[in-house]
């Protein structure tokens, strides 16, 4: 191709195209001015887009700089390499290049292949030039490594492949194998491209001649990154154990075949030794004796485990401790470490809590789980010798009010002081325990006969009375004791508490401060009340609770004012029961207080209906059990109850015991206010058998005295009944309240007590209790026909 440019001569033109090899004229934009046939061969029909992106880029900085280059540029797409040699002219103002086809040689295929290979070795390889340190080959990997390509790495110096600070490192390697002719080996660590470090070990062989000249380095790296991070994991994993070690408050020790190699402080601190008396000797030496023969049994069989032993301190303290054991693997070697952890607070505690456990917390005494644990084998004891034990069970009373009244600090109080008494009047071989709340029990052993016990019973009841001052007055709390003894009266533990307990509620109930021996016959009567205690409940549920009704009339004109509700239960197999037959119970049991709110809830009810029908607008009066009126917010139950029924509470009327007041010195009023704002009026029941002070009467809320009917039964004939029951009623006027009297049997009664000026009576003479339809035939067939005292 002759180029249309007429700058190169015609006869120039014809040498170039008889050349053995392509030749191409190009300017320094890169164009094409002329080319030979041959370069035409190499496929350069369109532009240079036959050589490859880098290649091109390479060539066209070298047409532009218009100077002489030597370019190695590769083929695109196909393998091959094709050298440029290109001369600057000039005189034409273009590059005459000459173009050499490697692929076309045998020798440039086999440097492709040997190109191959070396690209596909796991390792960086690079020949350096011996004289100019020039780089003359690399493969892939190695040109990657340093930022370059296989192409632009060549021709560099070593320097500018690995940066000049390392190669002023490396370069005593590199005179040595220069100078000596000898491999030298060296490790460093570079960054990698992707920012971490990496390291690397590198080989220098030399290159030499036949006459053993250096011609060339030869440089092969290995990329050990992979080793040295290994290597530091370990190292970092010692180190932390070291830290550990040191940081730990528990005692580590390690040893190698029982010799002891390192302790920590906290160890050294813990036997008294300093870190250099220690390491050398035999772990050994710091066990106690008696530990020696399991210890060593440990280490002799490489065990990992945790047991309790004991070390020694220096000055022969033994020192309870626990061992952790564990076998590492330290550089090779097997060590053994041990944790020692020192138990003494962690046993001090157990103790505390073993004893907690059996003690009472407040008291000091044994508590019911510490005591049955002794009780059994001081029977059997007694059982060996022909002895027998006594068993008191003691109950306080009045401690509710205690509790109640002043709060449960002053009631604590209280129990350690009657814990402190009992305790004073029994000799120490007596055992003592308070079974929770206010209930103590005794344990006397070695007992002959009954004076044995009389003597400690009479001690206890004398000096077991603490006074209390509730508001001003003194409360007395009393123990109320029951007696079981071994083996009479039960050959169980169980047995024998429980009919202690038993004969102690004997005792409670004949009064305050007194006790009874059990006998056969209560536990009977302790059966039956759990009969009756659990048909109690299975009778509520099952409806089978009645109210049966008793009208009250006016004393003056015997017109009705009211009617008390009585609850009766109809017994699937005993028939119609009366309250004494079951309140006993119910109360012990709690039972009272769903009874009571049932009864509460019926005679509302009824008064609803008696109202509404017109039948009888009276209100109907609720007998309350002490248990209900403690009640915490007994005053909202009955306020719920009202609102669920929907009857205003002037038609309900309440009666209560005077020791229902009495008992109650610190809430009752408080709930008898509450109660009134709600319209209840307030009755108090069997007046005159209780002890009401007057002073305290005054000072109630209350709206009527009901005489006790036993007064009324002996009147009129009985003279001590007719002063009492007269100054009752005066009583009530001076005080303002009503006064009713109930169990009105005769005329008489009712003349006298009319006389008096008794508001209004209750009793046979009048009807005595009934159902509700009975009470409306009743009512129903005195119409109009008021029976007065006159009739
Ligand atoms: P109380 O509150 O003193 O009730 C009066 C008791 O005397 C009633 O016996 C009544 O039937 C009886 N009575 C009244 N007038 C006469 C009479 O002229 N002659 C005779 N022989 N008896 C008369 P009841 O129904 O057996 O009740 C006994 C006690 O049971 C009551 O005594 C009361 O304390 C209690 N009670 C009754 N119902 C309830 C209740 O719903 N709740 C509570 N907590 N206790 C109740
Ligand atoms: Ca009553
Ligand atoms: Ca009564």
């Amino acid at each position: 191709m002759k180029p249309a440019d007429a700058a190169i001569d015609e006869s120039a033109w014809a040498s170039w195209e008889r050349l053995p090899c392509p030749l191409a004229v190009v300017d320094v934009h890169g164009r094409l001015v002329g080319a030979n046939g041959l370069f035409a061969g190499l496929g350069t029909s369109a532009g240079w887009d036959w050589l490859d992106v880098e290649s091109r880029d390479e060539l066209q900085l070298a047409w532009q700089r218009a100077s002489d280059f030597e370019l190695e540029l590769a083929r695109a797409p196909g393998p091959g390499w094709l050298v440029c040699r290109s001369r600057w002219d000039a005189v034409l103002q273009a590059h005459i290049s000459v173009w050499q086809d490697l692929l076309s040689s045998k020798a440039a295929e086999q440097a492709a292949q040997l190109r191959l290979l070396a690209d596909h070795v796991p390792a960086l390889i690079a020949l350096y030039d011996a004289i100019t340190h020039r780089c003359l080959f690399a493969n892939r990997e190695y040109a990657h490594a340093f930022g370059f390509t296989e192409r632009s790495v060549l021709g560099l110096t070593f320097a500018e492949v690995i940066g000049p600070e390392a190669a002023e490192r490396i370069k005593p390697y590199v005179e040595r194998v220069l100078r000596d002719r000898q491999p030298a080996q060296y490790e460093r660590q570079l960054l990698g491209p992707d920012g971490r470090p990496r390291w690397i070990e590198v080989q220098l062989i030399p290159h030499l001649d036949a006459q053993g000249n250096s011609l060339a380095s030869f440089v092969q790296i290995l990329d050990i990154t992979k080793f040295r991070l290994a290597e530091a994991a370990v190292r970092e994993s010692e180190a932390r154990l070291d830290k550990f070690m040191q940081a730990s408050v528990e005692g580590i020790l390690f040893h190698r075949d029982g010799i002891i190699t390192d302790a920590n402080p906290p160890l050294c601190d813990l036997v008294g030794y300093r870190l250099e008396d220690m390491v050398g000797r035999p772990a050994l030496d710091f066990v106690a004796p008696q530990e020696l023969h399991k210890v060593r049994q440990v280490m002799s069989q490489g065990q990992e485990l945790r047991y309790e032993s004991t070390v020694l301190h220096r000055d022969g303290t033994p020192i309870p401790v626990e061992f952790i054991v564990r076998t590492l693997l330290c550089q090779g070697e097997h060590l053994r470490m041990a944790i020692v952890r020192d138990i003494r607070a962690q046993l001090a505690a157990q103790s505390r809590i073993h004893h907690l456990a059996h003690h009472d917390n407040l008291t000091g005494l044994l508590n019911r789980v510490a005591f049955m644990e002794r009780l059994v084998p001081a029977m059997q004891r007694a059982e060996r010798g022909g002895q027998r034990l006594a068993l008191l069970f003691i109950d306080l009373d009045n401690f509710k009010r205690v509790n109640d009244s002043l709060g449960h600090l002053q009631g604590d109080k209280v129990l350690v002081t009657v814990a402190q008494r009992i305790c004073d009047c029994l000799r120490a071989s007596d055992l003592v325990a308070r079974f929770g709340g206010d209930e103590f029990v005794v344990l006397l052993d070695d007992i002959h006969q009954r004076d044995d016990v009389l003597v400690v019973l009479m001690a206890l009841l004398s000096v077991v009375e603490v006074p209390v001052s509730v508001n001003g007055r003194d409360l007395f709390v009393t123990p109320s004791i029951g007696i079981a003894v071994y083996p009479e009266h039960g050959d169980s533990a169980e047995e024998l508490i429980q009919h202690a307990d038993t004969a102690m509620y004997l005792a409670k109930s004949d009064g305050r401060a007194s006790y009874r021996y059990f006998e056969p016959a209560m536990a009977a009567r302790a059966y039956a009340d759990l009969v009756l205690e659990s048909e109690l409940s299975e009778g509520l549920a099952r409806g089978e609770f009645r109210l049966h009704y008793q009208p009250q009339v006016d004393a003056r004109d015997g017109r009705l004012v009211g009617a008390e509700a009585l609850l009766r239960w109809q017994h699937p197999q005993r028939g119609l029961l009366s309250p004494d037959a079951f309140i006993g119970v119910a109360e012990r049991h709690r039972l009272m207080v769903p009874l009571g709110e049932w009864v509460m809830r019926e005679a509302a009810r009824q008064s609803r209906l008696w109202h509404e029908s017109g039948v009888a607008a009276v209100p109907i009066a609720v007998n309350l059990s002490a248990m209900q009126f403690r009640l915490e917010r007994f005053a909202d139950t009955v306020r719920q109850v009202l609102a669920e029924v929907g009857v205003p509470g002037a038609w309900l009327e309440l009666e209560l015991t005077e020791r229902m007041l009495m008992d109650d010195v610190g809430t009752a009023p408080a709930t008898l206010t509450a109660l009134r704002a709600l319209g209840l009026s307030i009755s108090v029941d069997d007046f005159g058998t209780g002890y009401t002070s007057l002073a305290h009467l005054t000072q109630l809320p209350l709206d009527k005295l009901k005489i006790d009917q036993g007064f009324v039964a002996k009147l009129p004939d009985d003279a001590g009944a007719l002063a009492i029951t007269r100054a009752i009623v005066q009583m009530a006027q001076g005080l303002g309240l009503r006064v009713g009297a109930e169990g009105v049997r005769s005329r008489a009664q009712w003349q006298l007590l009319a006389d008096w000026g008794c508001d209004d009576l209750q009793g046979e003479l009048i009807a005595a209790s009934m159902s509700a339809d009975q009470f409306e035939a009743w009512l129903h067939s005195r119409h109009g026909a008021f029976p007065t005292m006159a009739q």
